[in-house]
């Protein structure tokens, strides 16, 4: 970042892709931000997973969730509660992935390789590491179910993506 600025630079090669994009490729102008297929997914933050795609959507059709290993979190319930009364949500699919490093690695190994890459102590950060992802995924579609604020009429499915054939299969 240079001094006179508090804009950071590096970002050019996107700037202009998005230029690109809004004249060539971008649809959705004027929608709301409804979900128009009604759907909401919970999936990890992996750079392999195209959540809308891989089930046949496309933007302006659902309402994505994203964090590292695809968990519901107290911010993921929160979005979905929103996603379900105001934004036309009515089924939810939970959505983790095979070779997720959230559930390949310990706590301990994520913060020994974090505070190598960073040069300094990380023991103090947290990873939210999961040790049983079919576990994990009852648990949280249990927590999606169980929710005060989101009806019975909501389907809610727990799902395992395979990042290497490109297949979803029910669990939950
Ligand atoms: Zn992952």
């Amino acid at each position: 970042m240079s001094e006179s600025s508090t804009t950071a630079t590096g970002f050019d090669d996107l700037i202009a892709a998005n230029q690109r994009y809004a004249e060539t490729e971008f649809t959705t102008g004027g929608f709301d931000g409804i979900a128009h297929a009604g759907v909401a997914i919970v999936t990890c933050m992996d750079s392999r997973i195209d959540p809308l795609r891989l089930v046949g959507l496309k933007p302006g059709d659902a309402k994505i969730f994203r964090n590292p290993g695809g968990r519901v979190t107290l911010n993921a319930l929160e979005a979905l509660v929103l996603g379900v009364h105001l934004l036309g949500v009515k089924r939810i699919l939970v959505v983790p992935h095979t070779r997720c490093a959230m559930a390949s690695n310990t706590e301990q190994e994520l913060r020994e390789r974090v505070g190598q890459s960073a040069g300094q102590d990380a023991s103090w950060q947290g990873f939210h590491v999961v040790g049983d992802q079919r576990a994990a995924l009852a648990a949280d579609v249990a927590a999606v179910r169980s929710h005060p604020l989101i009806p019975d009429s909501v389907a809610v499915g727990g799902f395992m993506y395979d990042v290497d054939s490109g297949l979803l299969e029910q669990l939950v």
